[in-house]
């Protein structure tokens, strides 16, 4: 017999835990659905050779007063340890300068006028700060954003504030923009600092991003960065356990193969069993949701819809590593920007994460730690790889430069690019990161929660606001909460 449920999720990466376990605490039977053999997506974490490996994200935010991370974490009731970092992040520039991205505004200043010269850089971040803080303040108080229909439209406004009008002409406004405003748009080593920190959360360059996101990007380290014990599988495990505990069920190695909906009711086949269901939620993205439902609802996301040209994968390399005498780094995370692009790919910079020198958990020695190191692969489709080894030995050959080990130090590697990618999520091209920010998509036209005006609901870093931990966390709030006022 055909089992039935209030709500079916397609997927568990963030966006679809966080809107399962919403909707299980507001008492609906909840079936999560993930293809994997482990959840999480691109917030998991897999054991090879004696280390933990993050799947993708390593960097956390989210976790302060009006974040979303927060909100979900107080509304469930779930306490996390997570570790708050001191020094979130340091940038090595092409010349070698080391540029120390600290918390504290003021710090940050002082520390963005040594390394690009005192010329407009406080005003510059004074702005973008400010504006950061009215998008982390406004993103949990405006969630039946973007608009879609007159309720949506009337709530909207009911909660507008000046501030709001004031502050919404920076949807129009690129970074680009202020940087000339500002007469920063001459200072070349400025410019390619700020392009390559945009890249990390917003997937785009300064002429392609607005400001709400843009400042939101750039002032990622001036909130609580975190890191959470074990790898950030330990921020997914929580949430499944939630779901499980309110009475609903997560299948692991059930991918959706096909839904259908007649008679108000969803049909949803998968490579096990056929279910039934009131709603449905899919947290996977936007291209590879019309896949499996289209309906003709496609046309409606003609202009929405993104393809390989605009998204980007990720060539990664996880290293696992004895720890040497001197470990010169202060902070775990780290972006390098290269001296010439990278072989093959063709990216300007490197992302590199370490595990927490006070987490032993993640080696099976205690001498050793972890490093994930990822860079952008454009035009997943069509960029092809020849050679991978070639890659992974020049970043080893970099990082070796840099002391963050020595090549005697090295115990495992592995990498993996976009196949790897379309293998372990099922994402079209094996694209990850989201949708990326575009001049001409302003705010308001992003991808919302409602799939087909019914009863199926979007989330994942493809819907707004997407992107990143934080966004895709807040997609997933959305889509619960559009779902409970809209039936509930
Ligand atoms: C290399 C890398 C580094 C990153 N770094 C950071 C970072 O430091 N900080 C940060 O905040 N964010 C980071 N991100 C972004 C962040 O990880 C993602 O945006 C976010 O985790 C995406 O969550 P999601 O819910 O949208 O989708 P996903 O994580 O893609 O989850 C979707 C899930 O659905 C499953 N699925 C797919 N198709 C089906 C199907 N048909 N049936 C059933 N299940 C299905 C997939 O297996 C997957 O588990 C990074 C991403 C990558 C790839």
């Amino acid at each position: 017999m055909t089992k039935s449920y209030d709500v079916v999720v397609i997927g568990t990466g963030m966006g679809s835990l966080t809107a399962a376990s919403l909707l299980a605490k507001e008492g609906l039977q909840v079936l999560a659905l993930e293809q994997n053999y482990l959840p999480g997506g691109c917030t998991s974490a897999y054991w090879r050779k004696g280390f933990v490996f993050e799947s993708g994200a390593t960097t956390l935010v989210g976790l302060d007063e009006t974040m979303p991370l927060r909100h979900l974490l107080d509304t469930l009731g779930l306490t996390l340890a997570p570790i708050r970092l001191g020094l979130p992040m340091q940038v090595h520039l092409k010349d070698g300068t080391v540029v120390n991205r600290y918390e504290d505004l003021e710090a940050w200043i002082a520390e963005a006028e040594r390394v690009f010269g005192v010329h407009n850089q406080r005003p510059f971040w004074t702005l973008c700060y400010q504006i950061s803080q009215f998008v982390w303040e406004t993103s949990m108080k405006q969630t039946a954003f973007p608009p879609r229909n007159l309720r949506d439209l009337w709530l909207c406004a009911r909660r507008a504030t000046l501030k709001q009008f004031r502050f919404a002409r920076y949807a129009f406004t690129t970074v680009e923009d202020l940087l000339r405003r500002f007469g920063l748009l001459s200072n070349a080593r400025f410019v390619e600092f700020v392009n390559e920190q945009l890249l990390i959360t917003a997937q785009n360059y300064l002429a392609e991003v607005n400001m709400l996101f843009g400042a939101t990007a750039l002032c990622y380290t001036n909130f609580g960065n975190y890191y959470m014990p074990g790898g950030l599988i330990n921020l997914v495990n929580p949430l499944i356990a939630y779901i499980e505990e309110k009475g609903g069920q997560v299948h692991l190695r059930e991918g959706v193969q096909q839904i259908d909906y007649q008679q108000n009711t969803y049909q949803i086949r998968t490579n096990k069993d056929t279910y039934t269901a009131r709603f449905l939620v899919s947290g996977i993205p936007l291209n590879n949701t019309l896949e499996l439902y289209d309906k003709g609802y496609g046309k409606a996301y003609k202009r929405q819809l993104m393809d390989s040209s605009l998204l980007n994968s990720a060539f990664q390399v996880g290293i696992g590593f004895d720890i040497p005498p001197n470990q010169p780094w202060e902070s775990i995370h780290h972006q390098i920007h290269l001296p010439a692009p990278l072989p093959q790919i063709g990216s300007h910079s490197i992302f590199v994460s370490l595990s927490h020198p006070d987490d032993p958990s993640r080696c099976d020695q205690p001498n050793q730690r972890v490093a994930s190191v990822s860079t952008h692969i454009p035009h997943p489709a069509q960029t092809v790889i020849h050679d991978k080894q070639a890659i992974v030995q020049y970043i080893l050959d970099l990082l070796i430069e840099k002391g963050f080990f020595r090549a005697e130090d090295i115990v495992y590697t592995h990498a993996s690019a976009q196949q790897s990618w379309q293998k372990w999520t099922g994402r079209a091209f094996g694209f990850v990161g989201g949708y990326p920010q575009l001049k001409r998509v302003k705010p308001w036209q992003m991808v919302e929660a409602r799939l087909d005006g019914k009863k199926a609901y979007l989330c994942g870093d493809t819907t707004y606001p997407g992107q990143g931990i934080p966004g895709t966390v807040l997609s997933g709030i959305i889509a619960a909460e559009k779902l409970r006022r809209d039936w509930l």
